[in-house]
């Protein structure tokens, strides 16, 4: 959907909204702050949530953001992706199946579309006669970053 101009604070508030109501929940104050969190906040986790949440809106409680995150992962808002080792961590991308390459050295998280471009994406080499529907795959590695930082420059001009 385009749009010729950026929205207004307000058109948010109603997107925010609109998507809560969409997904059968009650819209209040608290949903709609982390729905807003989560679609600048990609891969967050509650923490984050709620340090995002409580600079704008002092008052807001941990729980009532954790509370809310669960309600949107039961109510299908929410994608909730646990790398071994980090905080669950939620995003708003929840309509295909897309896989996360994960940074071991800074904990940077990336989207990568699906590999085959449909669930589960990955056959196992044995099914033992399971019906699959996902395969959810963390590829583990260093970012481009880290790994300019750990590599010492290349020194020029010399032979
Ligand atoms: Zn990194
Ligand atoms: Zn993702």
């Amino acid at each position: 959907m385009a749009s010729l101009a950026t929205p207004a604070h307000g058109a948010d508030a109603a997107d925010a909204a609109a998507a809560l109501r969409a997904a059968g929940l009650k819209v209040t104050d608290s949903r709609a702050a982390v729905y807003d969190t989560l679609r600048t906040h990609a891969h967050a986790s509650a923490e984050d949530v709620y340090l995002a949440i409580v600079e704008r809106m002092p008052r807001a409680s941990r729980q009532s953001v954790y509370n809310a995150l669960g309600d949107f992962a039961d109510a299908g808002l929410v994608r909730r992706i646990e790398p071994a080792g980090r905080p669950m961590l939620f995003e708003l991308r929840v309509s295909d199946n897309h896989h996360h390459l994960v940074c071991t050295s800074c904990g940077a998280v990336v989207d990568v579309d699906c590999a085959i471009g449909a669930a589960p994406c990955l056959e196992p080499s044995d099914s033992h006669g399971f019906i699959l529907t996902t395969a959810e795959v963390t590829y583990w590695g260093v970012c481009p970053a880290c790994a300019r930082a750990a590599t010492p420059p290349l020194t020029e001009g010399t032979s």
